[in-house]
């Protein structure tokens, strides 16, 4: 199956300064749903209208959640994910749709919810089968051979213990994705 080609979302540095005060179990999160950089399909309703009826029609269980994630939680269906975190985090060579060799599909259903936020009823959303898929928006090939492992090349076995500061250097290419430290921040392409 072919990825779809899909416009990945330029994050602003405000963009930036939402998902650096994102918590940290909320980015994990939101890296793991495709949502750091969602894109909005084209819709009837404005910003402002949808800000309106978050604000207004949303009960709480929706808004205390919603408010947690940098561009919000319910609002995105699977086909305006964006950036899988290792395609994020440069790992191109083990964008998570390479190794899945498929994408990520909605079960087309979603949940009719109770002012107290517990779901009552199935909502079948598209009763004709058409599938919404989430394929990760980076450009990168997710057939074929994998892109190199970006990082330096292994060096030599030394017979000293290596100094630690190139050691520290090359770590960021090297590590996956992971939790950065408490207060850290992640690295992100183009981050300030
Ligand atoms: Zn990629
Ligand atoms: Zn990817």
């Amino acid at each position: 199956m072919n990825a779809l080609v899909r416009p990945q979302r330029k994050l602003t540095e405000q963009d930036y300064e939402a998902i650096h005060r994102t918590p940290l179990m909320n980015l994990h999160g939101a890296l793991y749903t495709g949502i750091v950089d969602p894109v909005p399909n084209p819709s009837p309703m404005s910003e402002a209208e949808g800000a309106w009826v978050r604000e207004h029609v949303w009960t709480e269980p929706f808004t205390a959640i919603d408010r947690k994630y940098p561009f919000g939680f319910w609002r995105w269906s699977m086909c305006e994910r964006g950036t899988c975190w290792n395609c994020l985090n440069k790992r191109c060579d083990i964008c998570v749709h390479r190794q899945k060799g498929a994408p990520h599909v909605d079960r087309g259903t979603e949940g009719v919810h109770n002012h107290l936020g517990q779901r009552v009823a199935a909502l079948i959303l598209r009763p004709g089968g058409e599938r919404c898929v989430w394929w990760c928006r980076c450009p990168c090939a997710k057939t074929g051979p994998a892109p190199a492992r970006p990082g330096p090349p292994p060096k030599e076995p030394a017979a000293e213990p290596p100094p630690a500061e190139p050691a520290a250097a090359a770590r960021p290419q090297r590590r996956p994705l992971q939790a950065p430290a408490v207060g850290g921040q992640l690295p992100l392409p183009g981050a300030p």
